[in-house]
């Protein structure tokens, strides 16, 4: 009986990703069983020094970054693009489930709060989507991550210095060549005074190839941005 008055007053919401029942006082997504296999996931990956993504060995950079010094000061994302990560990401973007955006952006701030490689910040800045991407979508999933980010860090955001001009998705069949220049003049900046000297806060959901990170870095510094670093929610593999 008061099994079922409990069910009534406080509804139990079941994990997002075991589906485990029984949540009646916390406001998490997922469980502390979950929390705790993303985070050792994690964990027991090494991460390239430059852009963040994950490697098997114990190199301190990826074999591109080895090759090309990216643009940005500094990337670096949550956990791997795989299980649980992975799993998040595409309930957030694909099944709308917008509410995620809270916990992924707190675990987001988590990552540009602890280190100091990110500071300091002037500015939050979403990568954004094109008109066509938009419709598509109905939301930018890195506007409303972002916009968490900055208030989380109390840091200025604005969505809107930087454009995307040209729709250039679907990216994922094409190569790295390609997508570079399927990319090439992809953004604009509108008010360049409004990033002239910043340090900026350049918000992703994903980074596989960095190829969307890159370009929007160079394109902000173009304009005379000061500093730009990157974060993510998931990233690819550097192996
Ligand atoms: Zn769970
Ligand atoms: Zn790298």
């Amino acid at each position: 009986m008061l099994d079922i008055l409990l069910d009534i007053l406080f509804p139990r919401r079941a994990c997002c990703l075991c589906r485990r029942p029984g949540y009646y006082w916390t406001h998490s997504p997922w469980c502390d069983e979950c929390r705790n296999k993303m985070k050792e996931s994690t964990e027991k990956l090494n991460t390239c020094a430059r852009c963040g993504k994950f490697l098997a060995d114990d190199q301190p950079l990826c074999s591109e970054c080895q090759e090309v010094d990216p643009p940005f000061a500094i990337a670096r994302a949550v956990g791997p693009y795989q299980g649980c990560h992975r799993q998040l990401i595409k309930q957030y973007k694909f099944m709308e489930k917008k509410f995620l955006a809270w916990s992924m952006a707190q675990m987001m701030a988590r990552v540009v709060r602890e280190n100091g490689d990110y500071w300091p910040l002037n500015l939050v800045v979403p990568v954004p989507m094109s008109r066509e991407g938009l419709l598509r979508r109905g939301f930018n999933q890195s506007e409303l991550l972002a916009s968490r980010i900055a208030r989380d860090l109390k840091v200025r955001y604005d969505p809107h210095v930087l454009l995307r001009i040209k729709d250039s998705s679907p990216q994922r069949e094409l190569s790295k060549e390609m997508r570079e220049k399927n990319l090439m003049n992809a953004f604009v900046i509108n008010k360049p005074e409004r990033v002239k000297g910043k340090n900026i806060l350049l918000v992703d959901d994903v980074y596989t190839t960095g190829s969307t990170a890159k370009e929007c870095t160079r394109t902000l510094l173009k304009a005379g941005a000061n500093r730009v670093g990157v974060i993510s929610w998931a990233s690819g593999k550097g192996f």
